[in-house]
């Protein structure tokens, strides 16, 4: 039996970065990954479809060439050329982990299915393999719903979506969330027509309902349909079509496509890694259930990233990292509970996200005050031509802390850092009004909109 210091299950956000830190410890470390180095952010999730986003984006400016003073005739998109640069971008961040990871020293690379047979040994290409610690950065797939007709029809997910090399001529989307809007939006610029089916009465549900109503009505602007409401999703086939039952309260029920997108969540990769024989608890969904600094239910081993329920992104698996890494190495005393919510949606323009949304300030109780504002009033919005959308942010009345905000708007995905940092500094939003912003930017407004504050109902 081969014995390391720790053994990390995965190469997603989390495991490659830990298994670094190990090595530069100068301890012996295993790194198990049976599908694609980098996992989903590199090969399915954030990076290729940032990239999509890209290419989406400049064949709207281009469509759009008249309003900026050039002339670009007919815009059509080449999917096979598309499909080359997002798999060369994808593929060089693929590449560099796994050349990272087999150039450490002190790290064995294996590529196999990790499974556990006890709480400190795990069985990998029919070898045992033992270690002190045990890191689980198993991460999550596309979740396939047991809905009516779904063993019927050929269907796509965020993975299958990475080998579409053509335009679909009807694209129906099911699920009106973050990963279903982004690929709406990539595909309707491409030039497919698009349907979004969604259960709820509005789209992205977490969100405040002014940001769902905008991020509509951006989208609809583009000729994206909607069906919402659409309480019990069924497929079938119709000759060469696919039907989407959507059982709804609008209009007709059924959207007939040539290609259906599943975009309904997220399962996490714990079912077929024998947890139960080393006694690591999960819960009635499948995410393995941590503390406050991620261990599992059993001494010695950690869960990270998508896989422990505690965050779905990158910027939380790394986090995590940092939380295992510093506790271990540096005796800090990091918690999950410290961080502080943050994100974007990356539909054109973005959505920038941090802290609590309205519903949760409401529920909170306290006192707050407001403000929004229009990015139709932002300079660099106009000057860009891209206005959509708005700034709103909300403070504590008492403590003048930020609660939370919401920068729906060109560039919003990178301004929104100026107010997440001033909550990790625990300052008051007036330090906001008293720095001097460059001109001109989106984020020089911020003292603008604060100035605007008003209570919040
Ligand atoms: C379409 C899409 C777009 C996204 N866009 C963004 C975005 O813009 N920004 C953002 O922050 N997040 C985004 N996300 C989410 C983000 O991709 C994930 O949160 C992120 O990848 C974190 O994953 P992870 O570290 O938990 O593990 P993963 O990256 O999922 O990696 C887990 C790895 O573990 C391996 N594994 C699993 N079980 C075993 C086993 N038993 N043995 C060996 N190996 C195993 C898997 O093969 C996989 O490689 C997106 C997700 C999707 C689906």
């Amino acid at each position: 039996m081969k014995h390391f210091d720790a053994i990390i299950i995965g190469t997603g956000q989390a495991g490659p970065s830990l298994a670094a830190r190990f090595a530069g410890a100068g301890k012996s470390v295993a790194i198990i990954e049976r599908g694609k180095f980098g996992g989903t952010c590199v090969n399915t999730g954030c990076i290729p479809t940032k990239t999509l986003v890209a290419s989406a984006y400049a064949a709207h400016v281009a469509r759009r060439g008249g309003e900026y003073g050039f002339s670009n005739g007919d815009v059509r998109v080449d999917m096979k050329r598309v499909k080359a640069r997002k798999d060369a971008v994808s593929g060089r961040s693929n590449k560099g982990v796994e050349e990272w990871l087999r150039g450490l020293e002190h790290c064995t690379v294996i590529q196999g299915h990790a499974r556990f047979e006890s709480p400190r040994t795990i069985v990998v290409n029919g070898e045992v393999l033992e270690a002190d610690e045990i890191f689980i950065n198993a991460g999550g797939r596309a979740t396939v719903p047991a809905m009516p007709g779904i063993q019927d029809v050929p269907f796509l997910t965020n993975s299958s979506m990475m080998d579409v090399d053509f335009l679909p001529e009807h694209l129906v989307v099911v699920g009106g969330s973050y990963v279903g809007l982004e690929f709406g939006q990539i595909y309707r610029r491409f030039g497919s027509e698009v349907t979004i089916v969604e259960k709820g009465p509005r789209l992205i549900g977490r969100e405040d309902e002014d940001v769902s109503q905008a991020v509509r009505e951006i989208l609809e602007a583009e000729g994206i349909q909607f069906r919402l409401n659409a309480k019990c999703i069924s497929l079938g086939k119709r000759e060469r079509r696919i039907a989407v039952g959507v059982d709804c309260e609008e209009v007709a029920p059924e959207v007939l496509g040539t290609h259906v997108l599943l975009a309904v969540g997220r399962t996490p990769n714990t079912h077929d890694m024998g947890l139960e024989r080393a006694g690591v608890a999960i819960d009635d969904r499948g995410f393995i259930i941590v503390d406050d600094q991620l261990q599992t239910s059993v001494t010695g081993i950690w869960a990270l990233g998508d896989c422990n329920g505690r965050g779905a992104f990158t910027h939380t698996s790394y986090n995590d990292y940092e939380i295992v890494a510093d506790n271990l190495f540096n005796a800090d005393h990091r918690r999950v509970s410290d961080r502080i919510t943050a994100y974007a949606l990356y539909t054109d323009p973005p959505l920038g996200r941090c802290g609590m949304t309205d519903a949760e300030i409401r529920k909170s109780g306290r006192r707050a005050l407001t403000a929004k504002y229009p990015m139709s009033r932002v300079s660099r919005a106009f000057e860009k031509g891209e206005t959509q959308g708005f700034i709103k942010i909300t403070v504590d009345a008492e403590t003048k802390q930020i609660l939370g905000a919401a920068i729906l708007g060109t560039g919003g995905d990178e301004v929104i850092h100026v107010l997440l940092d001033v909550m990790y500094a625990k300052a008051p939003y007036t330090v906001i009004q008293r720095a001097m912003h460059i001109h001109p930017t989106v984020a020089e407004y911020l003292p603008t909109v604060l100035s605007k504050l008003e209570p919040f109902v």
